[in-house]
This record gives C-alpha cells, structure tokens and sequence, in this order.
C-alpha cells in the first residue's frame, strides 16, 4: 500500500487553518483513499456548529484539493510526464522491429522455431510477435510504479513479454547445423506438415572445416620468450612434455579449436583422444560434450586433423591422481 500526503491550507469564511494534511492512499485494489487529519476535522466541525462558516464551500475545496491533474489517479499523475517520451520511444523500437522481420525468403528459405525447422512459408510456427506498448494512460502509469519509475526497465519488460516465435534462417545457418550436428540429427528436426528441403552438405563446405584450421602456424605467432614460464604448469602434463603442451596451448589464444569462440583462460576443455591419451587441442565445453557423441563433418574433420597433428606435437593426457614416474606406458584410457 502506497499513501502520498499532502498539505493543505483550510479556509472557512474568515477563519483559516495552516499546514493540515490530506492523504491518500494507495489500496491493493487499485482503489484511492481519501483522510484528512483529525485536528482539522474537528476544527472544521466547530467551525460549522458555531456557525461561523458554509459547510458548502469547504466541501468544495476538498473535493478539487483531491482531483488529479490527470483526471485518474496518483500513478498517473507520478507517470504523465513520460508517458508521451514513452510512447515515442515504443514507436521507433517497432519500425526497428518491422524492419528486422523483412528478411526475403529467398536469402531466408528456412523458419527456426523451438529447434523444428520448417519452410519459410509453413503456417504452423507462431510468427514472432512485436512488444506490445500500453494504449492508456493508467496501464502505462501502473506499469511504470511497478518497475520503480525506470522507462529502461519497462521496455525490458515489455520486450520480454513479447513472443519471439519463429526465427527466419539462412541456407547457410541450416548447412552449419547439419556441418556440426550430423545430417541425421538436423533431418529429425524437419516439420513433418512443411518437409523442407535440406540444402546440399558437401564434404569441402566451409561449415566443415574447423576454426583452428584457418589459424596461422605456430610460426607465425611469436614465441614464448625462453626462460618464460608455461603458460600453465600443471600434473596432467609429464614435466619433458609441458613445453609442447605449452605451445598447443599458447596457438590456442584462448579460443575453442572447433568452433573459434574466445573464452577465459582456463575455461577450455583440453579433448584427448582414448586410445592413445594423447591430447588433441583445446575446446569450449560445449564443443567437448559435442564431441563425444556427435558423427558429424565438423566433428570428424577435427578428430582427423586436430591442432596436434596440425602442429605436431605429442602431449600424453594425464588423468588426475597420477603420479609421474610410475606410468611408463600410455596411459589407459578411461
Ligand atoms: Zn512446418
Ligand atoms: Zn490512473
Ligand atoms: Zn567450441
Ligand atoms: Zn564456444
Ligand atoms: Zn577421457
């Protein structure tokens, strides 16, 4: 419950009364409550029984001292001065909405909606619905109370409640899902009503080819200085073989050797390969999950050339708790 006061001047025929206070509140219903203070209460009522003044007349006053400039309520009044900057802003925000939807089907043939893939032209995914802003002056104003006055907020709100629906896609977004996923999985994810056709997946295609194919040779990039330590020195490494890990590590720059993103140090999966237990180059936790259980182009393009073989270089993968000097062997896999 919300409650805003106010001070009031009473004027009663030629006696007057400063500083009383006339509050109102708020109720969880959306109704106004009116009070005046007791004081004044009974000061008006001696007033009146002593016959010094029209009752008419203060009954008038307090009836305007409780009218809101926008002729509805306090929220409204708090929210009136933004509501027109508001729906200006809500105005530019759609043409900018419009204008990302006129995507042509022909660059677009494809619509992307919680992982179905339809043809661009199927009526079964919702179409993506734009923010819808508050037509009265009161919904806004209630809007606007509940997130504390902050138009960034609103928006944020008003965006969220909007249904994204289907997301119109390229041939080429579809070619990279069936590169990384596996053709199967991609076709199992066909709206049955539309059959789209899938777009050809050639062996050469670009979406194949994993990021760290397209990264320069370890001779390219500048070298550790000798004397600098490996850039991590831990127990999963047999100590002769930390320099070249450190290398593999050091191409790496951070990124996921499948798909190129950066991310913090530390925060790549280092893959190996079971058989042998030789680490094969650093990914991203998703592409590792991927990994291991995806028969795909990308997938089977990295096991076939991953930044070990690209730079030849041989690091056994240690398990945790393995103490070096007692394995001689690979080590077995897991
Ligand atoms: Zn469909
Ligand atoms: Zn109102
Ligand atoms: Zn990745
Ligand atoms: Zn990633
Ligand atoms: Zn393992």
């Amino acid at each position: 419950m919300q409650s805003y006061s106010f001070k009031l001047d009473i004027r009663l025929g030629d006696h007057s009364l400063e500083g009383s206070t006339l509050t109102c509140c708020n109720q969880f219903d959306g109704k106004e409550t009116w009070s005046l203070d007791l004081p004044t209460v009974l000061w008006i009522l001696e007033r009146v029984a002593a016959g010094e003044g029209d009752a008419r007349e203060i009954r008038d006053d307090l009836l305007q001292a409780t009218e809101w400039d926008s002729a509805c309520c306090s929220s409204c009044d708090l929210a009136m001065s933004h509501f027109p900057e508001a729906r200006h802003r809500h105005e530019a925000a759609s043409r900018r909405w419009e204008e990302d939807q006129q995507l042509d089907s022909d660059s677009f043939p494809y619509l992307l909606n919680k992982g179905k893939i339809h043809r661009s032209s199927c009526r079964r995914p919702p179409r993506p619905v734009p923010p819808r802003f508050p037509e009265d002056l009161h919904t806004f104003a209630v809007l606007f109370g509940e997130h504390s006055g902050d138009l960034e907020q609103v928006f944020n709100f008003l965006a969220g409640q909007a249904s994204r629906g289907a997301r119109q896609i390229s041939s080429s977004e579809v070619v990279a899902m069936m590169a990384r996923d596996g053709v199967a999985t991609v076709k199992s994810r066909l709206c049955g009503a539309c059959k789209p056709r899938l777009p050809d997946l050639d062996l050469a295609a670009p979406e194949g080819r994993p990021a760290c194919w397209a990264w320069p040779l370890l001779s390219d990039v500048p070298t550790v200085a000798a004397g600098v330590a490996p850039v991590s020195v831990d127990v999963n490494v047999l100590p002769h073989q930390r320099a070249a890990y450190a290398e593999m590590e050091r191409w790496h720059e951070g990124r996921c050797a499948v798909c190129g993103h950066g991310h913090a140090v530390g925060r790549l999966v280092r893959d190996h390969d079971h058989p042998s237990g030789l680490i094969r180059g650093l990914l991203c936790s998703s592409c590792n999950t991927a990994e291991g259980r995806t028969d795909s182009l990308l997938f089977n393009s990295y096991r076939r050339r991953p930044p070990s073989v690209i730079l030849g270089l041989e690091v056994l993968y240690l398990p945790a708790g393995f103490q070096p000097g007692t394995h001689h062997q690979g080590v077995p896999a897991r």
